[in-house]
């Protein structure tokens, strides 16, 4: 790759990352307009990297582009919502299957300091703090796994769960709790794989469990508004 592509690569990954973690600590909620002249004021970017950024957010599902209307973050449908988190179960139970008891020896120190740090945020009850780190432990059993494909999906899974828990959640309740985290934790310790797979499974479900995933379809009731208004 040229130098210049290497750089518009690592610049449109600039873009990518600053909005997926304003995503991922809901600051931008689904359906917000992502116009991009603001964008690139923000950011200072360039525009055709901030397009290129939207495009790919595109394929990752995380953006929505409609015709004439521009971008928007993603508003996924509640089937959708069911379908990632059949994907996390079935991710995370194999990224644990990858994680050795070397991997654990070379990561101990990072998965104590991630521990901590979710304490200290529950303490501190700053909401965005304990969203931020309580999904920041999912993705550091990918990165402390070492497969980087199952890194990259479940990076891109839980960017798409925080839309989810922003459009779903039942209530205003951190939506992971510590206690299992750490139940996780020491069940790696052992060396209890299965153990450890069997707690995370129970955690998604009891994370899926607090969505309300039963509504009506939110476009018909869209439709309908529309049309009142329009009568
Ligand atoms: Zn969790």
């Amino acid at each position: 790759m040229s130098k210049v592509a290497t750089s518009k690569q690592q610049e449109v990954q600039r873009i990518v990352e600053a909005l997926s973690i304003a995503i991922a600590q809901h600051r931008l909620k689904p359906g917000t307009r992502l116009v991009e002249a603001q964008i690139v004021d923000v950011l200072d970017a360039n525009r055709n990297h901030v397009q290129s950024a939207l495009q790919r957010m595109a394929l990752q599902h995380i953006v929505t582009i409609e015709p004439n209307r521009g971008a928007m973050v993603a508003q996924p449908e509640a089937r959708e919502a069911r379908e990632i988190f059949t994907a996390r179960r079935a991710i995370e139970s194999a990224i644990i299957a990858c994680i050795t008891p070397e991997n654990m020896a070379a990561h101990l120190a990072e998965l104590e300091a991630q521990q901590l740090a979710e304490v200290n945020a529950t303490k501190l009850d700053d909401r965005r703090e304990i969203v931020r780190e309580l999904s920041q432990f999912h993705l550091l059993l990918g990165k402390v796994s070492g497969n980087q494909v199952l890194s990259e999906i479940l990076a891109n899974l839980m960017v798409r769960s925080s839309l989810i828990v922003a459009l779903y959640q039942r209530n205003d309740i951190p939506s992971c709790q510590c206690d299992e985290h750490s139940a996780i934790v020491s069940s790696l310790k052992e060396g209890d794989l299965a153990r450890a797979q069997a707690i995370m499974i129970a955690h998604l479900n009891e994370l899926e469990q607090q969505l309300d995933l039963n509504d009506t379809s939110p476009d018909s009731l869209s439709l309908r508004q529309a049309l009142t208004l329009s009568s």
